[in-house]
């Protein structure tokens, strides 16, 4: 099977990353990184996050792919949820935004399977996630994979990964 994995950050894909390296997760033959996070504002932060992103996937020898950044556009997709709380009704609407994206990226490109880290941090719902996910996946298996949280610790712990303290859209910046 090969996977595409979507990615918000290095610190948060660093220990998925590693363990499809180490080919942890049965069944999968291929993977591929995928970094489309329109959603992070400003431009100069989603550079940031993107570069780190970049980084560690070269330091392993593993390949991505940097989606469209149009943040105008995530802006539309979340109109008139601008107010909702971080697990509300505005972070489903984006990432089922940034699942549409993996799936038309994976029917593309011969991809047939999509798992994310967007549910690792602790400010996360990982059960909002998978909804998210299955909603917008149709024909493209979702995997609901549950990431080593201690290695993704250590390798945070051992690295010098540019560690942000808020989700990324403009309305996350004043309430993590
Ligand atoms: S808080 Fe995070 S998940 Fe929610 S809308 Fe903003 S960027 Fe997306």
């Amino acid at each position: 099977m090969k996977l595409v994995l979507m990615s918000c950050c290095a610190p948060c894909s660093a220990g998925a990353i590693k363990q499809l390296v180490d080919h942890e997760i049965p069944g999968i033959d291929d993977f591929i990184v995928l970094f489309f996070n329109p959603n992070i504002f400003p431009a100069s932060e989603y550079a940031r996050r993107m570069q780190e992103q970049v980084k560690y996937c070269e330091k392993l020898g593993v390949k991505y792919v940097i989606g469209n950044y149009d943040h105008d556009a995530w802006r539309a997709a979340v109109h008139g949820l601008e107010n909702e709380p971080e697990r509300g009704d505005r972070c489903s609407i984006c990432f089922a935004y940034r699942f549409e994206y993996a799936k038309r990226f994976a029917r593309e490109n011969g991809y047939d399977a999509v798992a994310s880290v967007f549910g690792v941090s602790r400010h996360k719902n990982q059960t909002q996630v998978d909804t998210a996910a299955e909603s917008a996946l149709d024909d493209i298996q979702y995997l609901p994979v549950k990431w080593n949280e201690n290695l993704r610790q250590q390798i945070n712990r051992e690295s010098d990964f540019y560690r942000q303290n808020y989700c990324g859209c403009e309305f996350s910046i004043r309430k993590v």
